[in-house]
């Protein structure tokens, strides 16, 4: 067992720090915060991102990614700004399960430009009476001639409002046991297609959006998979997404603890700096394991990932753990702030606002426990 990163990750690491100063800080510097990121500035951003491997990091190089491991992805991934991540996250998973599924046309077709960055895409599944179980997708694909007719309305979908094509979750009606579902790409530019961003409380740079389809007609040969094969996509989407979920969450935490470090070194209260009190060093070394645990069992899943090994329940432990541990430790490093902690200037509620979004993407906390519980007496109290 070895507790340090190689010379290479460390290399990796300091890379993806370096390209986030350089080139992407800049560009976001000439945006509004609080608003989401114009599509031209993403694509700029895309094509820095690229040239780290991150348009397709979980494919090989010989079907057009980077073939990078899991546990490499996960720390370049922790050092970008959680938003981005998020988009990032929404653009190659949607890749890698287009990926699986296609056929080799329907790759030369839509994979392309995506893995290039010029394109970006996204999944659309969550609908507004359907998030927790996705097998209860009601938008409809009906075949009609050398066409596909989509109906219904999705919800919360990443990527969407900036987004050339989005797969589609869609339920074809035949048969009521969920293995109806089709994947069905969708261009944007349709216009029976209307997507409408969502204001949220965090990520304001991001773009999560509701879509409408209304008799949203698309060739016959945009679906893949009538059946799918849900395993499969499982492993190389949903138990990677976790735990690097969890290590946005862990960036966010970590400027917390950065900040509120500072701090405890130069606000003085009763003769002295308050990081000199017992009681502030408690809650600066409570939000330190916070972080620390968070980051190393993230690694440890993303790791398991890359041995090939079952991380159903590891990946969802990672991810429930850290947006947990992460969402107190900023909350404890607002509080070693005092007032200040919820003063515009200092940031922190910036840090808190994005923190609280991220126990909700790729399951919810509950359903992450009801996974690692599943995983351990091999009972599923899902139904
Ligand atoms: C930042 C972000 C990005 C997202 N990106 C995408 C995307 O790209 N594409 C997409 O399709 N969706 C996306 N989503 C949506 C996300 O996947 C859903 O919000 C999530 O699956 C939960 O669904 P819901 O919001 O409908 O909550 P619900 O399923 O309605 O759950 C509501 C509450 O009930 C609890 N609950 C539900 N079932 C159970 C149970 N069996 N036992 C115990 N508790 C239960 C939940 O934990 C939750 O607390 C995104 C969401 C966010 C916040």
């Amino acid at each position: 067992m070895d507790f340090d990163l190689s010379t290479e990750q460390k290399l990796i690491q300091d890379s993806a720090r370096s390209m986030m100063e350089r080139d992407v800080q800049p560009i976001l510097d000439k945006h509004d915060p609080n608003k989401s990121l114009p599509k031209a500035a993403m694509l700029e951003i895309f094509s820095h991102l690229k040239n780290m491997g991150l348009m397709a990091p979980r494919l090989s190089e010989k079907d057009g990614g980077s073939g990078m491991s899991m546990l490499n992805y996960g720390l370049i991934y922790e050092q970008l700004p959680p938003f981005l991540a998020i988009a990032v996250m929404g653009h190659e998973c949607t890749i890698a399960r287009i990926f699986a599924e296609a056929t080799e046309e329907q790759k030369e077709m839509f994979l392309p430009d995506l893995f290039e960055g010029k394109k970006i895409t996204g999944t659309a599944t969550t609908e507004p009476g359907v998030g927790s179980n996705p097998r209860e997708v009601t938008t409809r694909v009906v075949e009609d001639g050398n066409e596909l007719v989509i109906n219904g309305r999705k919800m919360w979908c990443s990527n969407a409002s900036i987004a050339d094509i989005i797969n589609v979750t869609c339920a074809d009606g035949s048969d009521d046991r969920g293995a109806n579902l089709r994947r069905v790409v969708v261009e944007t530019d349709n216009p029976n297609m209307e997507v409408t961003e969502i204001e949220t409380m965090g990520l304001k740079m991001g773009h999560l959006s509701e879509i409408v389809f209304d008799d949203c007609r698309v060739p016959a040969v945009n679906t893949f998979g009538s059946a799918g094969d849900a395993a499969r996509l499982l492993t190389i989407t949903w138990n990677g997404n976790r735990p690097l979920c969890g290590l946005a969450a862990t960036h966010l935490a970590q400027k917390a603890l950065d900040k509120a470090t500072v701090y405890a070194g130069e606000r003085t209260q009763f003769g002295k700096a308050i990081g000199g009190h017992q009681l502030v060093q408690k809650l600066l070394a409570d939000i330190e394991t916070n972080v620390v645990t968070s980051r190393l069992l993230c690694y440890y899943a993303l790791d398991a990932l890359d041995k090939g090994d079952h991380t159903n329940g590891i990946s969802a432990m990672a991810k429930r753990y850290a947006t947990t541990a992460c969402e107190q430790a900023v909350s404890m490093a607002m509080h070693v702030h005092g007032a200040m902690g919820i003063a515009e200037e200092t940031g922190l509620d910036q840090l808190y606002r994005d923190v609280r979004m991220l126990p909700i993407p790729d399951a919810t906390n509950e359903i992450l426990t009801l996974i690692q519980g599943r995983e351990l007496t091999g009972m599923a109290a899902f139904r």
